[in-house]
């Protein structure tokens, strides 16, 4: 005899139906629509366009950073499906630098909760220079910005670890997760900023004098400078940049890294203060998240689509790569990707 399914199974199979609706149109609305063609010529038009521009200067006041090759520029774009897309002088590498701060975010992040990088360091912007010491006094420590000094360096002393070796043991190997291969410091660099980083020793020590130093401050300036000293390519960044993207898991290696929750709060932080005291400047032309650094490389996020890194060592007087904000910026135009791009339904 036919068994006739009853009002309850028709309405669960509905529900069911809905549900997969929803969620594929969810992916469907998050998914990267542009091809590996259209992401490819933009590249090589924006490498093209700025090659020649000679604006900036490399960092010097860490001395290491003065000898780098100031003609290297490379681009990479990675996609949230780990397309990559390079072009230049992609196997050059530099320092992260302040890079490095978005990554030791993300950890503490990860590790402690959104509400304890809030509570423990802050997430407004400073909106002073990267490494002002004026921030700590004005707010006895508080609210701080993990994306400027101040806030690196408490960040960096959260880091979970019982002492020196394992806190840097998870760094680089965290880091490395994001870049998808085993990163590696560059030890000129290291040694030319430890020789050379009584500022940051003294943000540290005046940070812990208000106690928001969780860890001890010599130490954690040398983890911090240590991590800054970590040598990438333009190819690492844009992989470290997808990840983020990709809401913290590497496009390449399929390795969830971070949560996507930790992601949102990463690229929230990014936004107020990525580039310094020019992050309003650089979210009203490119609407996207940036992080960059004095070695001269910048790292952008389109959520859901792509990232980006670009290294070209000259910078501007704020400390930001100027090549590496002009493609990023030409990219960003040219693949619509700033995330506050809408266009109306009627
Ligand atoms: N290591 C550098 C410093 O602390 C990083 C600064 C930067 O990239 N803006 O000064």
């Amino acid at each position: 005899m036919k068994r006739r399914i009853n009002i309850t199974e028709v309405k669960f199979i509905l529900t069911v139906l809905l549900c997969i609706f929803f969620i594929s149109g969810n992916a469907f609305a998050q998914k990267n629509t542009l091809t590996k063609d259209e992401i490819t010529s933009a590249v090589k038009e924006a490498y093209d366009k700025f090659k020649n521009v000679s604006e900036g200067k490399n960092a010097d006041y860490i001395p290491a950073l003065a000898e780098v090759n100031p003609n290297i520029f490379g681009i990479s774009v990675v996609t949230a499906e780990g397309d990559v897309i390079e072009f230049g002088d992609i196997n050059d590498m530099v320092s992260m630098q302040s890079i490095e701060k978005v990554f030791a975010m993300a950890m503490v992040i990860d590790e402690m909760g959104a509400d304890a990088l809030k509570e423990k360091i802050g997430v407004d912007a400073t909106g002073m220079k990267f490494n002002a010491i004026e921030p700590i006094e004005w707010k006895k420590g508080k609210e701080m910005n993990p994306c400027v000094n101040p806030g690196a360096l408490s960040t960096t002393s959260l880091i979970r670890g019982a002492n020196y070796d394992e806190k840097w043991n998870n760094i680089i190997t965290k880091y490395s997760e994001f870049a998808g291969r085993d990163l590696t410091v560059n030890q000129p660099v290291y040694e030319s900023e430890a020789a050379t980083n009584q500022r940051n020793q003294a943000l540290a020590h005046l940070l812990f004098a208000y106690e928001r130093m969780y860890y001890d401050p010599v130490q954690t300036t040398d983890i911090y400078t240590k991590a800054c000293a970590i040598n990438v390519n333009a190819k690492d960044l844009g992989m470290m940049a997808a990840t983020l993207c990709n809401g913290g898991v590497n496009p390449v290696t399929g390795k969830t890294v971070v949560s996507p929750e930790t992601v949102e709060h990463v690229l929230a932080v990014m936004v107020t203060a990525g580039l310094y005291d020019d992050s309003g400047i650089w979210l009203y032309d490119t609407g996207m998240p940036g992080k960059s650094g004095v070695g001269g490389g910048i790292i952008a996020v389109a959520p859901g689509k792509l990232g980006i890194g670009v290294i070209s060592p000259p910078l501007d007087d704020v400390g930001n790569s100027v090549k590496a904000q002009y493609v990023i910026k030409y990219l960003s135009e040219k693949l619509g990707l700033n995330m506050y791009s809408v266009q109306p339904k009627k």
